[in-house]
């Protein structure tokens, strides 16, 4: 089965999706860790991040894998901590909205859930990469509040920023994302949409957990 969670950017996608696979025993894959480390090897490399065919050369050339205990490699090095810096936050929609980078990122991603129970966090999971899917969440958040969380977030690593220039950066990842021709943020027309704006963890997991109950069962 294939629970997939796509959202603005921020609305809690990921803690979301985790809590439900570890609840339900399932995998968790987050497919904008995939585009982020992209994007870091692109930066590292002094890749033009506009030059749609180098990044296509590059993507090919990329190995991007996780390790059990969640953490994320390129080519045998570990990028968890800096694919989530500002710096490729703020580059990341510009590398993800080439469609072929985005054909060979959906094929990693359709090839690694393959006959797996699977949670998968993202923006088209649910519209392009598996539109199969048994359960569909669309998360949404007020920006303030989602950037509200993010400078939290952001804080704990170490990365001071004010709450505006953070929404500012969500905001513009939203619409770069939402307006690109392949595999637009969009919410599918049978996903469950939850607002988390008021809501807590507990609250958003719970519903989630109903909806996958409901689902009906894989068909063999
Ligand atoms: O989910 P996260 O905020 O880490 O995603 C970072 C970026 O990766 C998004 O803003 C988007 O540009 C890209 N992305 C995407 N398709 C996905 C997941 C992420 O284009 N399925």
């Amino acid at each position: 089965m294939i629970i997939a969670v796509d959202g603005l950017a921020a609305s809690g996608k990921s803690t979301v999706a985790k809590a439900v696979a570890k609840k339900m025993s399932y995998e968790y894959m987050d497919t904008g860790a995939m585009y982020r480390a992209l994007t870091w090897k692109a930066l590292e490399k002094k890749v033009d991040i506009f030059d749609e065919e180098a990044l296509v050369r590059l993507a090919n050339l990329t190995r991007i894998y996780f390790s059990n205990g969640g953490k994320v490699f390129v080519d045998g090095v570990d990028v968890t901590e800096e694919i989530r810096s500002p710096r490729v936050s703020n580059a990341v929609s510009i590398v993800s909205r080439v469609p072929d980078v985005r054909r060979i990122m959906v094929k990693q991603q359709r090839a690694a859930a393959k006959d797996k129970n699977v949670v998968v966090e993202g923006r088209d999971i649910g519209t392009v990469v598996f539109p199969e899917a048994e359960v569909k969440i669309f998360l949404t958040a007020v920006p303030r509040e989602r950037a509200r969380r993010r400078k939290v977030e952001l804080e704990g690593k170490g990365h001071r920023m004010d709450v505006t220039t953070v929404e500012r950066e969500i905001i513009s990842r939203d619409r770069i994302d939402s307006t690109r021709p392949a595999g637009p943020l969009l919410k599918a027309p049978d996903a469950h949409v939850i607002d988390t704006t008021d809501k807590d963890v507990e609250q958003v997991v719970e519903e989630v957990l109903k909806l996958a109950h409901l689902a009906p069962p894989t068909a063999e």
